[in-house]
């Protein structure tokens, strides 16, 4: 039983780009209610529940509250662009890094599509800034965004950053719906 149908969204992307394996520390931000962190700890292994696959481990930070989840570590009432939850996920990763950042973050809509999409495209880029911090060389960040014209900015910024940019719309997405996300693979870090 999962705490959302955004579950199906991520079983779905999973089943097909092949984005989580057990053994991965992986980062949800904007996790309330919670389903994507219940896909994330069944993928990962974060419980164990396969003795003979690697153990992984799920992070998940929100602004609201999130309900605990066995398996899970919450962040709750905290805001991903703020450098205070960047040391307390630092402090809490077992990893030094994550493998995985997974964003399906939303700001609260105004109703203004423009001004919406803007606001998450903003939300995005600092989410980038973010993970030169915590994303391992070769990660990968999952992020949704609302289609529009800044569009172009992020994935421009993603393509600077990652050799692998896809645009991948989920069957289960509503298709009236303006949600797409982009799955950056191949973190480079800037450095090579
Ligand atoms: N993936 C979740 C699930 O499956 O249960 C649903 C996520 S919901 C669509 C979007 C969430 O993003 C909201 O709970 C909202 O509070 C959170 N959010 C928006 N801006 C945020 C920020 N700056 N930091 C942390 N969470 C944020």
């Amino acid at each position: 039983n999962y705490r959302c149908r955004s579950a199906f969204k991520l079983l779905e992307m999973d089943d097909k780009h092949h984005i989580l394996r057990p053994g991965l520390s992986v980062i949800d931000c904007g996790a309330a209610p919670g389903a994507w962190s219940q896909v994330a700890v069944q993928r990962v292994n974060a419980l164990g529940v396969d003795p003979n696959a690697p153990v992984g481990f799920v992070l998940g930070v929100d602004l609201l509250q999130i309900s605990p989840l066995e398996g899970a570590v919450f962040l709750s009432k905290m805001d991903v662009t703020d450098p205070v939850t960047l040391k307390k996920i630092q402090e809490l990763l077992p990893t030094e890094k994550a493998d995985v950042i997974l964003s399906d973050m939303a700001p609260n809509a105004t109703g203004i599509r423009e001004l919406d999409h803007q606001k998450l495209i903003s939300l995005c880029l600092s989410l980038l800034d973010l993970s030169q911090s915590i994303l391992r060389p070769r990660g990968t960040i999952l992020c949704k965004f609302w289609d529009g014209r800044e569009a172009h900015i992020l994935k421009n910024r993603l393509m600077e950053l990652f050799q692998d940019v896809r645009t991948i719309k989920p069957q289960a997405s509503r298709k009236e719906s303006a949600e797409i996300y982009f799955l950056a693979k191949l973190y480079s870090d800037g450095v090579d």
